[in-house]
């Protein structure tokens, strides 16, 4: 589009007026075919080609809007203010948007506003000047972004959820001290009353005063816990595998392509369908795959593997192989242990949130060393009705 004779030519072959040259055939062949809409417009603001991209995108016809404004395909304020902008620029030359492009918003046919980038260029002088604005539809873009902020908040919120099983103990260690504590004073109390003299039932009233702050003490306790679970325990439900774990994947691996990370996903098609609370098995992905990711750091050779297996009728298998740094082997049996860790910053909660998920979905989880790594490997419920072909049904189940 850099040949300032060409937009004009082509927006008057647009009516057959002109014969199409060869180059000019191939220019609107990889017009039609580019994703990005592409519409041209006057110095009038008027529309003189409209691409078949842009036919899809806005939903009309190129030739219903030949010759109109493009006001037509802005909401408001820009629908009011375009004319202005034209205007504007064409008498000072000052230059918002042409040249430089930019995320805006515009409007369809059926009035639906979306997201789009748009980037505009400028071509010929004079009576033949014309504008060509290329259009991306950045509407799938938006909707990926929201569903991962989703995603992400509900794998945090299944993250302090899990870790509660985790926290449990020191909990109940919690609770344990304001309720020896009342029971103390209660006690207490109740013996200096079989001898009510002034005196006694006085302290008697103190303990009395003790044990009602601390059992607000446990009120705040046991608050605090139902704050940190937020809502209730996530719903089992047939879930596509396949789908969780390219979802888990995509929030695992932000980041993570930029340092040369080769991925490889294998899915075995009898492995297609589980019974499971979804975010929580994306939970135990991200989990085993950040790992992963992270023990690749120093490798010279990043190489992520992630594996389904249909294992039994009743069971799949869900691996996670990495060619990082390893893990001594006598260490292996306390991988999986809350607080263990070695890594300075680690918390050494992740193996043990993944292990409460998988076992709470009746499932198993286990580690081993490869010739170059580690392989972290989970089983889940079936939910395929179609038996596999090996193995009987009981390989885990018990
Ligand atoms: P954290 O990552 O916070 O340390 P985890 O429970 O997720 O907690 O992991 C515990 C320990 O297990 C890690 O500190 C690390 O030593 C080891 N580990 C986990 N995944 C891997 C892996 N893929 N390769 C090697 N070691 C691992």
């Amino acid at each position: 589009m850099r040949n300032p004779k060409a937009q004009p030519t082509l927006a008057s072959s647009q009516d057959g007026l002109v014969e199409v040259s060869a180059s000019e055939g191939l220019l609107r062949s990889i017009l039609a075919t580019v994703p990005d809409a592409m519409i041209i417009i006057d110095t009038s603001g008027a529309i003189t080609y409209f691409s078949a991209a842009a036919e899809q995108m806005f939903g009309y016809d190129s030739q219903e809007v030949l010759g109109q404004n493009i006001r037509l395909l802005m909401p408001e304020p820009d629908r009011e203010r375009h004319d202005d902008y034209m205007h504007h620029y064409l008498e000072t030359g000052q230059a918002r948007i042409i040249g430089i492009g930019r995320f805006t918003v515009a409007r369809r046919r059926n009035g639906e506003v979306f997201p789009i980038q748009l980037s505009i260029g400028e071509a010929g002088t004079g009576q033949d000047r014309v504008f060509s604005g290329f259009v991306r539809d950045l509407t799938e873009r938006e909707e990926a972004r929201i569903h991962l902020e989703e995603l992400q908040n509900e794998i945090a919120h299944v993250s302090r959820v899990s870790a509660m099983g985790t926290m449990a103990s020191s909990l109940a260690h919690e609770l344990n001290q304001p309720l020896t504590a009342i029971a103390n004073y209660v006690e207490g109390a109740r013996e200096l009353l079989n001898n009510p003299n002034l005196d006694n039932i006085d302290t008697a009233r103190q303990a009395l005063d003790d044990a009602a702050q601390e059992s607000v003490r446990a009120g705040q306790i046991v608050r605090g816990l139902r704050d940190f679970i937020g809502r209730g325990t996530a719903e089992r439900r047939v879930e596509s595998l396949p789908r969780l774990i390219n979802q888990a994947n995509a929030l695992a691996l932000i980041g993570a392509r930029e340092v040369g990370i080769d991925v490889d996903l294998e899915f075995d098609p009898q492995a297609e369908s589980v019974l499971v609370a979804g975010v929580q098995v994306q939970q135990v992905m991200v989990n085993l795959i950040r790992n992963a990711v992270e023990a690749m750091e120093t490798s010279p050779m990043r190489k992520l593997s992630i594996r389904t297996q249909r294992l039994s009728k009743d069971f799949v298998t869900v691996s996670v192989t990495d060619s990082g740094q390893g893990f001594a082997p006598e260490n292996m049996d306390r991988l999986f242990e809350p607080f263990f860790s070695t890594k300075g910053e680690g918390m050494g909660l992740g193996l043990s949130i993944c292990r409460t998920i998988v076992e709470s979905l009746g499932g198993s989880i286990w580690s081993e060393q490869t010739v170059d790594g580690m392989r972290f490997s989970f089983t889940l419920l079936s939910a395929d009705t179609e038996d596999s072909d090996d193995g009987p049904a009981s390989d885990l189940s018990g």
